[in-house]
């Protein structure tokens, strides 16, 4: 597998950064604890089935996840961990009827997670011509942390996953940081700015730093978050029918699953169509 995605465009470069449920064993619908609140209808312990989950490893109820009152299902996304763990850390091994194995497969699944979420953001870097003088670092970084990915449980488990977060972060803005700054003017930074529920429908956010802002329920409508780093950025039940996004930086599905959009938000492609 290619460990320089420049050159090979970003779909090519997040191809196994996408959930593939066939190839995984439905880890997130097993590993984790849920507590019953609005994402999630009930609650189940670690380790244990979901009482959703069939015996073929599929959501019974998938077409039907935000009505049952499982938006938070939707909106999660393993970008590939679970299929990395089951195939590669794993070597294909099948965790039913052997609960040592199956605790190791739901203790690396948020590390995995979390590096293919950085794999995610690192690729698409490389593909912004304006971040080139930054290349060589996303590169080797990506390189690095993929080679992290293939790991075997134990390696796995005692990775520094925090350190490879910091420093995906650090670089990241620095990309951020030359990307935006070749525009004529952009928006202030807000950046981790507690935005819930704010109004700012028409705002004018061109090139705003809004990473990891919090914008839960904000309006958002006809906003122009063009170039805008959107790394991090909570958009859970905010508005962007009629958003430009065109040009955003580090924009992820679950984010777009999260927020609402219509068919006249731009610039989310790459992302998920809304409904
Ligand atoms: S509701 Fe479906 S997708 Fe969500 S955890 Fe249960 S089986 Fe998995």
């Amino acid at each position: 597998m290619s460990t320089t995605p420049a050159g090979h465009g970003l779909a090519a470069a997040r191809a196994h950064l996408r959930a593939d449920c066939s190839r995984c064993a439905a880890l997130c619908c097993v590993g984790p604890a849920f507590a019953r609140s609005a994402d999630f209808a009930l609650d189940k312990p670690a380790g244990q089935p979901c009482p959703n989950l069939g015996e073929d490893f599929r959501c019974r109820i998938h077409a039907e996840l935000r009505d049952r009152g499982f938006p938070g299902c939707v909106v999660f996304d393993c970008f590939g961990a679970g299929q990395q763990i089951v195939q590669v850390t794993f070597r294909g091994a099948d965790r039913r009827g052997a609960p040592d194995l199956a605790a190791g497969m739901y203790a690396a699944l948020p590390v995995m997670r979390q590096l293919h979420e950085l794999l995610w953001h690192l690729a698409e870097a490389l593909t912004l011509p304006a971040a080139a003088p930054l290349h060589g670092e996303v590169r080797r970084l990506h390189a690095r942390t993929e080679a992290a990915s293939r790991g075997g449980p134990e390696e796995l488990a005692a990775l520094d996953v925090a350190g490879y977060r910091a420093e995906a972060g650090e670089l990241l803005h620095r990309v951020s940081e030359l990307v935006r700054g070749r525009l004529p003017r952009r928006a202030g930074a807000r950046r981790g700015a507690d935005l819930i529920g704010a109004r700012l429908r028409g705002a004018k956010l061109r090139g705003a730093s809004l990473r990891g802002a919090y914008l839960i329920g904000a309006d958002l409508r006809d906003a122009d978050l063009r170039d805008a780093d959107l790394l991090g950025a909570d958009l859970r039940g905010s508005d962007l029918r009629g958003a430009d996004l065109t040009g955003a930086l580090f924009v992820t599905r679950p984010q777009l699953e999260a927020a609402r959009g219509d068919t006249a938000t731009r610039g989310v492609a790459g992302g998920t169509p809304f409904r």
